[in-house]
């Protein structure tokens, strides 16, 4: 009988354990793509992520098909597929990685298991990352992840037994009903694009990434630009947190500056399977606070101006915009920068992170809603759980944009203003043409949202339900609360957090 390998968010073939074990059990392999309208539909999709799926599914098809199973790809929902396949050439298991996806597709697991336990198929999901499923508490999750990033990486096997099912052809970006989503400056996806980033971050690139990474001028370069690959798993985090660690050694003792480098690189790499671990444990990341005494906090019905002059890169606050039209133009942009983005629009403008998630989640050709929703929604000071940061924006400004020369490139409108007015271009007295005045005063902005957040954190009970949240989403790095988290087998266990 035939195993099927059903591929997802890994797309490779190196430390993919799902792969290897389905080569170890020898028989005829089926590798799989499921092009999802599911997963395809929903408001965070977007073409330039599509695009990226679709290079990377070539390039798989060209690596599997040297291995002897080239890829076969569907578009249609993942249950329908497996049981036409099914129809076509039996298979008695099933091999894939272990997804952490926002709540349809948690669902679509479960409908996929009952009918794999109908017909008799044995499906087995493997980890990929740090995260882990059924989390009771985040005691020693830290060290567990750091056991399995050290552990052995998958073999790639040596070679694989095909079947005669039609590859069929990767679905183009409008066949998904994926809208106009032009982004000249996006990250090409395949392994060896993969392979090449990482090389050159770690050789060439890297050196100053602890100081390079706070501004889009320099982060561009500075920062290890793998983010699309480890969220369309071209690469494994294991893959990436072994090379750092090998530099590592190889440089220790150098005097330069890539041994601290490796090190900020591998907690960030840490920090990935953190904030996905949040997701795991809270499938409604994406719909509700994870401290629910901020709901109803911003106004249901966002403001439509100030979303759209946000989201077009309009507001008038010249690095906010110059970092909006970068994104929309590259698919990127250096955390500081999401940070201070989602941080406008959630406190400046007061727009709810529900209605500015999405607009940003579809600019991400690294899109990974775990990082992307536990984001925006501690951008947003919604979690009870952080520090409230509200950027000023004419600041970053200042600090990341020294000479100006990135803002003026993304908002040409500001050709004749003089460096000195650049960043708040209100205050000089000549004329602007073509670009607004800005949308909000932003110090009466940040005061009115501090205060505004301040009345939520003095509720009753509010002290109380932080905690908890810390002691179940919390990293263990300050002071420790335990409190059992719930087991991942109800969705609307999911409509508490604790
Ligand atoms: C509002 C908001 C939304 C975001 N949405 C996403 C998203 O959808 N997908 C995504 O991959 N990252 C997201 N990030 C995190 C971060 O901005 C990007 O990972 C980073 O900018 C990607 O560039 P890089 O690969 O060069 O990062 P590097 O600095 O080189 O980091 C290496 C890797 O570590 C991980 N990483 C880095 N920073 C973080 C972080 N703060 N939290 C979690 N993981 C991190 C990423 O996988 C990244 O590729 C978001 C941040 C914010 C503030």
């Amino acid at each position: 009988m035939a195993t099927l390998v059903w591929f997802k968010r890994d797309l490779r073939i190196a430390d993919h354990p799902a792969l290897a074990r389905a080569a170890a059990r020898g028989g005829p392999v089926i590798p799989l793509y499921v092009a999802e309208p599911l997963v395809w539909s929903h408001p965070d999709a977007s073409a330039r992520q599509w695009r990226f799926v679709a290079e990377s599914l070539e390039a798989l098809r060209r690596d599997l098909g040297g291995l002897g199973a080239p890829l076969v790809v569907r578009h249609g929902e993942a249950l329908d597929v497996l049981r036409a396949i099914h129809a076509e050439r039996a298979y008695d298991h099933i091999e894939s990685h272990e997804e952490t996806g926002l709540l349809p597709t948690w669902i679509r697991d479960r409908e996929v298991a009952a009918w794999c336990r109908a017909e008799g198929i044995r499906w087995t999901e493997h980890r990929d990352s740090g995260v882990e499923r059924h989390l009771t508490s985040r005691d020693g999750w830290a060290a567990r992840r750091e056991k399995l990033m050290r552990a052995p990486q998958a073999p790639v096997p040596e070679g694989l037994q095909g079947t005669n099912l039609a590859p069929g052809d990767v679905p183009e970006a409008k066949d998904l009903g994926l809208g106009f989503d032009p982004c000249p400056g996006r990250q090409k996806g395949g392994r060896a694009l993969a392979e090449e980033i990482l090389a050159t971050f770690l050789h060439e690139r890297g050196e100053d990434y602890r100081t390079d990474m706070s501004s889009p001028v320099t982060g561009e370069t500075g920062c290890s630009r793998l983010s699309p690959h480890l969220a369309w798993g071209t690469m494994s985090v294991r893959e990436a947190h072994q090379a750092a660690l090998a530099r590592a050694a190889e440089t220790k003792g150098s005097g330069t500056g890539w041994s601290n480098a490796m090190q900020s690189f591998k907690s960030r790499l840490a920090w990935r399977d953190h904030f996905t671990q949040k997701l795991e444990d809270f499938p409604l990341l994406d719909e509700r606070c994870l401290h629910p005494g901020f709901e109803g906090m911003r106004p249901e019905v966002p403001d439509a101006d100030r979303l759209e002059r946000w989201a077009e890169g309009m507001t008038g606050l010249p690095f906010v915009d110059a970092c909006m039209r970068y994104a929309k133009a590259t698919g990127w942009l250096n955390f500081r920068m999401r940070a201070m983005v989602q941080c406008v629009a959630s406190y400046h403008l007061w727009l709810d992170w529900r209605h500015t998630g999405p607009v940003l989640g579809r600019l991400w050709t690294d899109y990974a809603p775990g990082i992307h929703y536990a984001q925006s929604q501690m951008q947003s000071g919604v979690t009870g759980m952080n520090t409230l940061r509200i950027y000023n924006p004419v600041k970053q400004g200042h600090d990341q944009d020294p000479t100006g020369a990135f803002t003026r490139k993304w908002v040409p409108e500001l050709a004749d203003v003089p460096d000195a007015h650049l960043q708040a271009p209100w205050e000089w007295d000549g004329q602007v043409k073509g670009y607004p005045r800005p949308v909000v005063d932003v110090a009466d902005a940040a005061r009115a949202a501090r205060d505004r957040i301040y009345a939520y954190r003095r509720q009753p009970g509010f002290r109380e339900t932080a905690d908890a949240v810390v002691a179940r989403h919390g990293s263990r790095k300050g002071p420790r609360t335990r409190r059992p988290a719930r087991k991942r087998g109800d969705p609307r266990q999911a409509e508490l957090p604790l």
